[in-house]
């Protein structure tokens, strides 16, 4: 099975929560099945959250917007104030932020530029889930556009779905100890998103990463992980992270090997933590070329990606990427994006990482 095809063509776009995603798991489970493994779930209660299409419109004229997901709902009308300006998440360059203020001169809801991408996107914004304003996101190009005091009418909203489950779906792969190695992607994919790259593509590396070691004797345990919730501020490594935490498993971790939009992508991302971990990973990287054919981002293992919770708890942890590309989080984020060539350099650099943490494990 190629979970790229069985993921973004099959079950298509699958947010947490949604019945699609639980199309996902399964269909993650039965790929770890095929490689001879006994997948189980880690499940755990979710508030999932459906969006609505956006509506905005700039001084009478219509523009796209992406939902922002857990917004909460408003229907109305205000002008553009600019509250300010964040750090863009990859390259250089700030992404200005803009309120909508009320008649009444109240913030009523919020315009923030995409992060990533061409277009206006579905995304999180910095907030937790439950205290998130009304919000919407346009593109890196209208945000330039926007002005003090053009006069907006915006329409966002969706369902909060109590009592939604979710599961992180594990295979393991038993070595000699119980101390584990884990190869890991997120499943799901955002709102509209088929998730051909982001990340059917890693949850594929995962399962060659698998295919590649099954049956060899292992010094230690490896543990095949697709996350599920990655894209709601990365709830499903966030649960695992904090159940071992509960359980006192933290320490049986040896290491994270993290895979999330590997098949197309201008530069060759490697985040680690701690820097031995980068170090490592940089000097895997150049034992197999890719550094003659890639260029190379690097940064810590924290921020918005699976192994952040991992690098925070002090887990020696590497996320590979191949970023950024355009079609990120959009509808056009389909299979046939998917580059042959830099996915098989993504899984040669997996295979390479785990098989080093398993053999000579990088401390805390
Ligand atoms: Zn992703």
């Amino acid at each position: 099975m190629n979970l790229v095809e069985a993921l973004a063509g099959g079950v298509g776009p699958r947010t947490a929560g949604s019945d699609a995603a639980v199309r996902a798991a399964d269909t993650v489970a039965a790929a770890f099945r095929e490689l001879g493994l006994e997948p189980r779930f880690q499940e755990f209660d979710l508030v999932g959250y459906e969006a609505d299409e956006p509506e905005l419109e700039v001084e009478g004229e219509h523009w796209p917007a992406g939902p922002c997901m857990y917004a909460h709902a408003f229907d109305g009308e205000g002008t553009v104030k600019k509250i300010g300006e964040s750090k863009a998440p990859v390259g250089e360059g700030m992404l200005p932020n803009f309120a909508v203020v009320g008649a009444d001169g109240r913030e009523v809801a919020r315009l923030l530029t995409s992060p990533f991408s061409t277009g206006a996107i579905p995304f999180m914004s910095a907030h937790v889930h439950i205290t998130t304003p009304p919000t919407a996101f346009v593109s890196r190009s209208d945000s330039e556009r926007l002005q003090d005091g053009m006069r907006v009418h915006l329409k966002v909203g969706g369902r909060f779905l109590p009592g939604r489950r979710e599961r992180n779906v594990i295979a393991e792969l038993p070595g000699r100890s119980d101390e584990r190695v884990l190869v890991s992607a997120h499943y799901d994919s955002v709102w509209h998103g088929p998730g051909a790259i982001d990340n059917a593509s890693g949850v594929e590396g995962v399962r060659r990463v698998g295919e590649a070691l099954a049956g060899r004797d292992l010094t230690r345990t490896v543990q095949l992980v697709a996350f599920a919730a990655e894209e709601i501020k990365l709830t499903g490594s966030r649960w695992y992270v904090d159940e071992a935490k509960l359980r006192g498993e933290l320490d049986r971790i040896a290491g994270v090997v993290n895979l999330d939009c590997i098949a197309r992508g201008d530069k060759l991302n490697v985040l680690a933590s701690p820097d031995a971990m980068l170090g490592r990973a940089v000097e895997a990287a150049r034992g197999l070329g890719l550094l003659d054919r890639y260029e190379l981002d690097t940064g810590p293992a924290t921020g918005g990606v699976d192994s952040h919770w991992f690098a925070d708890a002090g887990v020696p942890a590497v996320t590979i990427l191949h970023f950024p590309y355009d079609e990120y989080h959009l509808p056009a984020d389909g299979p046939a994006l998917v580059d042959e060539t830099l996915m098989d350099d993504a899984v040669r650099l997996a295979l390479e990482l785990v098989e080093s943490q398993l053999a000579h494990p990088i401390g805390r």
